[in-house]
């Protein structure tokens, strides 16, 4: 599921979590812009550099409520009365062609647009990210838009796509004849309702002065269809899991239900073995952006379930180009009995780098970082941009959220392989 709206802060936290948490649905949020024009409750920063702080909130929120989240190259210029406007300053080809690549590459089966086209979204920004949307859903599916993409990651149908429809003080865009669903239900693995969690989510956007009460109980979500397949109750019916499309992934589903139903909550460790079975019929499925992510998705469910914990860290802050850069790996494997850890670029380690892994044995290793490393800054902010929109010529940059700070590049280069 994709959710679509203009700022940080207009995603309905709430909804993202009864997807992401309770229907285990992969959820997004594609926020058009990243709130620069906003105000600043909690400092002095504005627009860039609010900006910046922005996009960490919306980070912070997802890591509560478990979705993923993107950007456009949309710049929050200011207050836009009008759609016209807005989509003039934002180049609106520029900003449709970011969302059908994120599209495209993590093809969704619903789209959910927070606002509607037109004026009841009350903001001009807030009426283009519907405008988009809509016309974002159309281009996904036709090859001859933006077909660097299609040679990427094909062309992709969305099902559907909807207007969660609201209801913001005497703006009330509900009726009783739209679809509906209860959001509101209680979570517990977590030991919290979808509402307590939303809270917390939503509470994530300081800047902006947010602190939202927690909610218990029945919360009623309504939509309103845009366009796609014609559906009876559920906004979400006829869609099949991924791993009911093909053969292999029915086994591999049914694997899953037995690991499932087996599962030692007090010995995670008992189900290495099986998902390690998994992992490897994963790898032999066909290739694909969905692959690749389910891939990822089980090899953290292994991670965890072993008890594997890692941590690289440098002896300064701060480096110029061209430093020699001197790290530190430590590891431990708590849950367990052995596993080997493969590290890659690193130029110098004082031993091997490969590192053998046994239960409860904490491992430290000094190495030194290969390669030349560029100054650390904003991607969407590394050249001089036009008011409405920034210049990002690496599409791939979409996805990443801000600044890269040298512990996590340094443990995406190093952590490759887990045997
Ligand atoms: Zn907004």
């Amino acid at each position: 599921m994709l959710y679509i709206a203009a700022h940080p802060d207009d995603e309905n936290t709430r909804l993202i979590t009864w997807m992401s948490k309770e229907k285990l649905f992969r959820t997004a949020y594609i926020s058009l812009t990243r709130g620069d024009g906003g105000q600043n409750l909690i400092g002095s920063e504005l627009s860039e550099n609010l900006g910046l702080i922005r996009t960490r909130e919306l980070m912070a929120a997802r890591a509560i409520d478990g979705g993923e989240q993107f950007f456009t190259r949309a710049n929050d210029f200011g207050y836009s009365k009008t759609s016209n406007e807005t989509l003039d300053f934002w180049e609106k080809e520029k900003v449709l062609e970011d969302m059908v690549y994120v599209i495209r590459k993590i093809k969704p089966d619903v789209m959910i647009c927070r606002f509607p086209p037109d004026s009841r979204a009350g903001h001009g920004h807030h009426s283009s990210s519907a405008i988009l949307a809509k016309e974002a859903f159309d281009a996904a599916s036709d090859a001859s838009k933006f077909p660097y993409q299609v040679a990427e990651f094909g062309t992709w149908q969305v099902k559907r796509i909807y207007w969660n429809t609201f209801r913001f003080g005497s703006n009330n865009t509900i009726t009783e004849q739209q679809l509906k669903l209860d959001a509101g239900g209680y979570n517990i693995l977590d030991g919290k309702s979808n509402g307590e969690i939303a809270a917390e989510s939503r509470s994530q956007h300081k800047s902006q002065g947010f602190g939202v009460p927690s909610q218990r109980g029945t919360q009623l979500e309504y939509f309103s269809p845009v366009s796609g397949d014609t559906i009876v109750s559920d906004p979400f019916e006829n869609i099949p899991s991924f791993w009911e499309q093909s053969p292999s992934g029915k086994v591999i589903s049914n694997l899953l239900k037995k690991i499932i139903a087996a599962y030692n909550f007090q010995n995670p460790s008992a189900s290495v073995d099986q998902l390690l079975t998994v992992r490897s019929l994963i790898r032999k499925m066909p290739s694909s952006t969905i692959q690749i992510q389910k891939l990822k998705e089980i090899e953290k469910i292994i991670k965890d379930a072993m008890g594997l914990w890692t941590s690289a860290y440098s002896y300064r802050e701060r480096y110029a180009e061209q430093d020699t850069i001197h790290i530190t790996l430590q590891s431990i494997l708590r849950n367990f009995p052995e596993a080997t850890l493969k590290v890659n670029g690193v130029i110098y380690s004082d031993s091997s780098n490969s590192i053998s892994l046994s239960k409860q044995l904490f491992q430290s290793r000094k190495m030194v970082l290969a390669g030349s490393i560029t100054n650390s800054q904003p991607y969407w902010l590394k050249e001089n941009h036009p008011l409405g929109v920034f210049t990002i010529p690496d599409k791939k940059k979409l996805e990443s959220h801000g600044m890269m700070y040298l512990c996590w590049y340094l443990l995406n280069c190093l952590l490759k392989t887990i045997h």
